[in-house]
């Protein structure tokens, strides 16, 4: 019985192999090529003029004075890892940036304290598979219950951003992000006034996260940074901007400034594509296979490592907290450019 390869099928096997070799570099080339301006402009109109009708979903209006942005706006913008632009819609709008915001931050703390590992030991990474203010995902035993795209984990990473004080630590992220968009930004102040008198629940989580030492300053205050980080108001193109610095290994495709280390970008990247759609994740990997981050302003982010940024910002969120037409505009966008990084299926 044969049970190895014969002697004269070796020569074949190493043709095998250096054909492999060659392969291997003939496929993994094409990764980095980013698609024409001509096909990245049509791509982006098309997103827009194909969803502009849909009317799924509605304004969240859990946090009051979000309510009162018109629903009806709608924009769809890529930035790509060269810095090239394309738009189309409402995209010099700005909007808060809400749960966006969180990978941006968890980044600022793995850059600042030298190590991916914090979030790991001082937060988790698995996602919670429940709403992103879960009380009960809070509460669960400590490795699995929180992860920084969820809220409780999210003030627990505002938590350790090193900071002589909560002006400081917010001042901080306010730079980092300035940074990372390649343009000064600022609170709207207004919905921070509004959800500030209104997040007794994410008071709670905090509450939660000190009854078991898992909140690295005072809960109270980690709780209202976190509220004013959310409400910093970005456009659909300065949120771009902070997608191509991730897809740019960390270097602002615009500033060419590096903002985060290259090896905390695959780190960011894999707590988006977990947790990044909350209890949706699956849906949204199944559907786009991109890594990405929703807030219930409207705003979506993903990003195609080595290429671009792909951004949807459309108010009317479904019950998930997720942005109907943003979220159509960012998978029609993937799967005409095959980008889902599980593979084209083509
Ligand atoms: N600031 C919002 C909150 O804490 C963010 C939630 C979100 O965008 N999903 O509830």
């Amino acid at each position: 019985m044969q049970t190895g390869i014969s002697k004269e099928r070796v020569p074949g096997a190493c043709l095998i192999a250096a054909l492999a070799v060659l392969l291997g570099v003939a496929l993994s080339a094409p990764a980095q090529v980013i698609p024409s301006a001509q096909v990245l402009g049509r791509v982006v109109q098309e997103a827009h003029d194909q969803f502009k009708d849909l009317r799924d979903g509605a304004t969240a209006d859990y946090i009051p004075e979000l309510a009162k942005v018109p629903s009806e706006l709608f924009g769809v913008a890529i930035v790509t890892a060269r810095g090239d632009v394309f738009a189309a819609g409402d995209v010099d709008y700005p909007f808060t940036i809400q749960s966006v915001s969180k990978p941006f931050t968890a980044a600022l703390v793995m850059q600042q304290h030298g190590g991916a590992e914090i979030i790991l030991d001082k937060i988790g990474v698995e996602p919670t598979g429940q709403r992103f203010n879960s009380i009960l995902a809070t509460q669960v035993i400590a490795q699995v219950s929180v992860n920084p795209l969820v809220n409780s984990g999210a003030i627990a990473a505002v938590s350790l951003v090193e900071a002589a004080s909560a002006q400081e630590r917010f001042d901080t992220i306010l730079e980092y992000y300035g940074r990372l968009a390649a343009a000064p930004l600022s609170v709207i102040e207004d919905v921070y006034q509004s959800e500030a008198a209104t997040n007794q629940r994410n008071r709670a989580h905090a509450y939660i996260l000190f009854a078991s030492d898992r909140i690295y300053s005072e809960p109270m205050e980690a709780v209202d940074v976190y509220t004013r980080q959310c409400s910093i108001g970005v456009t659909a193109k300065q949120l771009a901007v902070m997608g191509a610095t991730l897809a740019n290994n960390g270097v602002n495709p615009v500033t060419g400034m590096r903002v985060l280390d290259t090896r905390y970008v695959p780190k960011v990247l894999a707590i988006m594509l977990m947790a990044g759609f909350y209890d949706e994740s699956g849906l949204w990997a199944y559907t786009a296979g991109l890594p990405a981050k929703t807030g219930v302003g409207g705003g979506i982010v993903a990003v195609v490592p080595g290429k671009m940024a792909i951004v949807g910002f459309s108010p009317r969120v479904n019950a998930a907290g997720n942005s109907v037409r943003a979220m159509k505009a960012i998978e029609y966008i993937a799967d005409q450019l095959g980008l889902n990084m599980f593979g084209s299926g083509r």
